[in-house]
């Protein structure tokens, strides 16, 4: 291979890095340069790849950038996040400091106003989250973790914390079962779930109300024969927008 044949084929690899952003920043401008210029010493793929590539734009623009992709954009946070030691302010253990468990909904809204509208810190508190933040099942997996909690991990308060505007709040299970149906879920697999005695529309059926469904959560919990009756149980509202706690039993 001479110089000339070399230097198309290293425009030719490095340009093909920044086409696909392969160990490098995706930079297509820079990617149709050096492309280009190995086209232009002969190189036939070079030719070839710059074709497939002529109309794409060279220059992001801020709508592209803000389309990228969810995970991606959090795995270089994450990246960025342990190469800069930012985990170093919430070390802790397992073990919660409060002794409290908080059963509470999955809603986004919750997400980062629950904890600090309580001033939960990390280390403080087990938070077990589910769509509604109520256990319909004395044996689901939400009791399970309660359980560990209790017994393995010390806690002796447990705090059922419902919320206002709860999406689960009026969700009919029929309705459910339909857009599976549109989703390409097979009839005959639900229909089978329903001979096994599987009651789907009441599984995925949400509660008429969410004061009522926290309350019947709190006696559960109290009444459960795996429960000691030691622990204490109440049952709350969060508003979803100003995270005010208004207990209810
Ligand atoms: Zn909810």
């Amino acid at each position: 291979m001479n110089a000339y044949d070399e230097e198309a084929e290293i425009n030719f690899s490095v340009g093909r890095r920044f086409l696909n952003g392969n160990g490098v920043e995706k930079d297509i401008a820079k990617a149709k340069e050096l492309l280009s210029q190995a086209a232009a010493m002969g190189h036939t793929m070079a030719q070839q790849l710059l074709d497939t590539i002529k109309d794409e734009p060279t220059q992001k623009s801020d709508e592209q950038i803000e389309e990228k992709d969810p995970l991606t954009e959090m795995l270089e946070y994450n990246r960025r996040f342990v190469a800069e030691k930012r985990y170093e302010q919430y070390a802790t253990s397992k073990y919660p400091d409060r002794k409290i468990a908080i059963v509470t909904c999955m809603d986004t809204r919750l997400v980062q106003l629950l904890p600090a509208a309580l001033g939960i810190k990390n280390g403080d508190v087990k938070i077990i989250k589910n769509a509604g933040g109520t256990i319909t099942n004395p044996f689901d997996s939400t009791v399970r973790s309660l359980l560990v909690a209790i017994y393995e991990l010390g806690v002796n308060e447990v705090m059922i914390i419902g919320h206002t505007t709860c999406g689960v709040q009026g969700m009919d299970g029929a309705e459910m079962l339909d857009l599976m149906r549109k989703r390409g879920i097979d009839e005959e697999h639900i229909s089978l779930m329903k001979h096994c005695g599987i009651d789907l529309e009441s599984w995925l059926h949400g509660f008429d109300n969410t004061d009522e469904a926290v309350l019947e959560t709190v006696d559960l919990v109290r009444i459960h024969p795996l429960v000691p009756k030691d622990i204490i149980v109440k049952g709350y509202i969060m508003d979803s927008v100003t995270g005010e706690l208004t207990p209810i039993g």
